[in-house]
Parts: C-alpha cells; structure tokens; sequence
C-alpha cells in the first residue's frame, strides 16, 4: 500500500517561477531527482484544524503539506504568520526540526492557523508498482509569503531555486536534471499557462491568478483522468522509461522497458509476458505509429527470462494492426543462446550506432556497447549527447546484479563496468530495474568498489583455510536468506575464476 505524502507546488509572488530542489543524491528513493518540497503525512497532522477547509479529505494533507514546506525549505504559510521575523522563524524551525516542540504546539503557541484559501489542490498521483518504496502524494499550489526566501533547511535538499517552468523543461530536454512524472506534468502545466505571458502582454495581475486557476484546473483534470497512475517515466523527451511486471528476481518486480527515439524509435525488453501489461505497452507504441513515426527494431538486451518474451507479441500485434515489418534483434551470442525461444531477424554489433529521430524528427544516436560479464550477450545502450546510459542488467536502481557462472564471468563484468564507468559525457543511467539514477559513474564506482570488496573477503577466507565455493560463502556471506544462498555460491565461484585468473596472468 502505498504511503500517504503531500507537496507543494510553491511559486514566487509574481507566479513566473516554481521552487524546485535536489534531493540528496544518497537519498534511496529517487535520490539526485529535482523534485517539489513535500514529504509523508504523520499522524500529528490530523490533530491540526485548517480553517476555511471545505474539503475535509484534504485536510490533513494540507497540514502536511504546510509542514513539509517549512521543514524542508523554511518557508512558513500561516496566517498571522507576518508578525514573525526572520529570526523568529528559524527558531521556529530548529524546534520543529529537533522535536522540542510539535507542529501544533508551535502553531498554538505563536496565534497561528492555517488557511485553506491559501492552497490550490491539483490532484494526487501515485508512485508507479515497480518502486519498493511508494507514496499516493497530493499536490497542492501556493505562493510563497512576501520576504520570505526559501533555502536548503534540511541536508535532503540541495541546489534549491525559483526558476521559470521554461527553463525547467530544458534543463529536462537536456538530461541536467531527473524529474519524476507528476513534477513534468505540472512543469509543462505552469509552462503553457504562465503568468508571466499574461504579465507581459500587460494585461495585469488580475489575468494572472486568473491563468493559475486555470493552471490548477487543468492539473486536477490529469490527474483525475488517470486516477493519479501513470505506467511510464519520460526520462527525457526522447527516452522512456516503460516498467512491465515479469518473473524476476525479487525485490523486484518489473523490468523497465525502453522506448529510444520518438519519430524513429526503438522498444528494448519488451519483457513481460502478461498480456494486461503488454497492452500497456501497446497502447503507447499505437500512439506513435499512429502520429506517423516509426518503429525501427524491438531489442532484446541479454538471454535471461524477464528480459524477453513479449518482443514477439509485438512484433505480431505491430504486422496485424499497421501491416509493418519490425525486426526482432540482439547481439549474436543471445540470439544463439535464444535460439529456440525467440526468433531473430537481425543481429547487433558491438558498438554498433542505432540512428534515431526525436519528436521533431531532429536525428541522434545511441550506441551499442556490448558488455558481457553478468551475461555473454549483454548490451547496454548509450546516447552519448545526452550523457545518458541504458546500462540493463549491469547495473540497476534496485536489486542485485548476479554474475552467475558460466553465463557470468567476474573479469568481464568488472570489464564492462569500467568501460561504461569511463564512456564520455556520462551523466545519467537507468539499468533495467528500479528507478534512473542521478550519478551514473559514482553509482558504477560504487559497483565496482562492492565486487573488489567481496573479492578480498574471498581471498581472506581462502588464506584462512576454506575450501569449496559453499564453505567460502558461508564466511563470506553473513545473514544471508537461505533461498539466495546457491546464488552466492555462483558469485564465489565467479570470484574463485577471477583470483585463479588473475594469479595466472601475474605468474606468466
Ligand atoms: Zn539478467
């Protein structure tokens, strides 16, 4: 179930800009995201009565949202609140923040109250299946008080700033930023129904918060349309992230499909093989085939289970409905391994450049890049313009990566790993689980530095007298869940080839 959460939606007081921050990037859930202040409700939020609340449902989410906001950023709505000096708020938020006083004692105890009237409610959205954390967060519009400056009130937040939606969005385009669905939605809400249009056209205030009503209304209307879900992430206008359930290794549950391109496109691990969450997929991809763009290939990243299994059933579905020819491809080595599974039309090379076309038909490339080590076949997929990689299996936003001989092999992993560590004007990565994340090469480091640790531990309980893969795990592995034991297993062993490996190479 998911957890219940607010945010706000905070402009400045001319309307033309929104506050947005980074979350910490060692934050788990969606760390290094650019995101909204706001955070779970707590059980003290109902204990707070906000006046002029028509809507009762909404109540408690907006003391949440209000206490959220001053947490977070320092920002105070509270009527009777302008009495308050700079100073005395603070103060005000080091109570709060270190629990001397509770939100409702701070409110009682300085004549403060909160006002309805002071937030637009724009609808809730919910953190789509595939996350292992989830919120249903509602979404509530404000506009910061006059002279007060929000900042950075809590070590979760940085890079904190008012900026123009216009300007957000093209941070996005560009892939300098990671945004969650619900932030795009009202950024290109506020960006077509901004304000400062209608300031410019010096048509007055009044045709502002005329506009941001409008704004609201139409961020209310989305996300009732949608019942606050949405199935799939736009990682950048010409990059999406498509999560299918499959029979994959738990903690996770999906594998993220990859829609590259837009005009010219390309479906990567269509993998599931339940037909209601094809259908999903299906109906994004009709949209684009009937805009007139067109699907170039249907990729298969690597050879295990919840990697393929639906490319067919697209392949069908896109012949059946469109009359098209779409070629099913993988590098040779999965395509050989899948032989009597998967029908392939067209093999992959290593390094091979897939030339696409954006939405406005602008031409781009990303590039193959075969990576063996987690599998013999693996590729993972790189736009190097926009510094975003596509990294599969090798390394994921949530779960572990098992190298499981004779399919895996420790020295091509860490290969690999170096390889993708080091590709150019790296950015961004998105693995083939979980969320995208932020720092792509720290996250690869982090990888790395894991598997060199493990490698230690192995060699430390060799010296110390264990003999077999299993004895070595058991030292190795602490607390470890019975069921996942035979993987570890398969880990040392890939570790046990490696040491044996590299001793060799160090004895020639
Ligand atoms: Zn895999």
């Amino acid at each position: 179930m998911p957890r219940d959460a607010s945010a706000v939606i905070l402009l400045n007081q001319d309307l033309s800009k929104v506050l947005w921050a980074q979350r910490n990037p060692k934050i788990p859930f969606l760390g290094g995201f650019h995101a909204f202040p706001g955070g779970k409700t707590d059980e003290s939020d109902t204990q707070i009565t906000v006046k002029n609340c028509i809507e009762k449902d909404l109540e408690k989410f907006i003391v949440s949202a209000v206490r959220e906001l001053f947490e977070e950023v320092g920002v105070l709505i509270v009527r009777n609140g302008e009495k308050l000096t700079k100073g005395q708020r603070a103060s005000l938020h080091d109570d709060l923040i270190s629990g001397r006083n509770s939100f409702a004692e701070i409110l009682a105890d300085w004549g403060l109250w909160i006002d309805a009237r002071d937030f637009f409610y724009t609808g809730h959205w919910t953190t789509p299946q595939f996350s292992p954390v989830r919120f249903k967060t509602r979404f509530f519009m404000a506009v910061c008080p006059p002279k007060q400056t929000p900042y950075a009130a809590i070590t979760e937040m940085q890079n904190i700033e008012f900026i123009a939606p216009n300007d957000a969005l093209k941070r996005w385009e560009n892939s300098e930023v990671l945004i969650s669905p619900p932030v795009l939605i009202s950024l290109q809400e506020l960006a077509e129904f901004s304000p400062q249009s209608h300031k410019d056209a010096k048509k007055g205030e009044e045709d502002g918060s005329a506009a941001l009503r409008l704004c609201v209304e139409k961020l209310l209307e989305k996300s009732q349309k949608y019942d606050g879900n949405i199935d799939y992430i736009e990682l950048n206008p010409r990059l999406i992230c498509f999560p299918l359930r499959t029979e994959t290794l738990p903690p996770a549950t999906h594998t993220n499909c990859f829609i590259a391109g837009r005009r010219e496109f390309v479906v990567i691990d269509a993998a599931s093989k339940d037909e209601s969450e094809l259908a999903k997929l299906f109906e994004l991809v009709d949209s684009f085939i009937e805009k007139g763009f067109s699907c170039r290939g249907i990729i298969v990243s690597h050879l295990h289970r919840d990697h393929f299994g639906g490319e067919r059933v697209l392949q069908n579905h896109l012949r059946a409905k469109f009359g098209l020819e779409v070629p099913v491809a993988a590098h040779k080595i999965t395509a050989e391994s899948l032989r009597e599974k998967v029908e392939f039309q067209r093999f992959i090379e290593a390094d091979e450049i897939i030339r696409l076309k954006d939405e406005a038909g602008a031409e781009f490339e990303i590039k193959a890049l075969h990576t063996p080590g987690h599998a013999r076949g693996h590729l993972a997929f790189y736009d190097e313009e926009r510094g975003f990689l596509l990294s599969s299996d090798n390394v994921v936003g949530a779960g572990t990566v098992v190298i499981a001989p004779p399919e895996g092999d420790m020295t091509d992993y860490l290969d690999s790993l170096e390889r993708m560590k080091n590709l150019p004007n790296l950015r961004h990565l998105c693995g083939s689980h979980g969320a995208a994340v932020y720092d792509a090469r720290g996250k690869i480091e982090e990888y790395i530095a894991h598997r060199l640790e493990r490698e230690k531990q192995v060699l430390a309980a060799l010296a110390n007298g264990a003999k077999t893969p299993e004895e070595i795990t058991g030292i190795v592995y602490q607390n470890l869940k019975p069921e996942l034991f035979p993987l570890a297993v398969k880990s040392v062993e890939a570790h046990l080839a490696k040491i044996e490996r590299d001793s060799r190479s160090t004895a020639a």
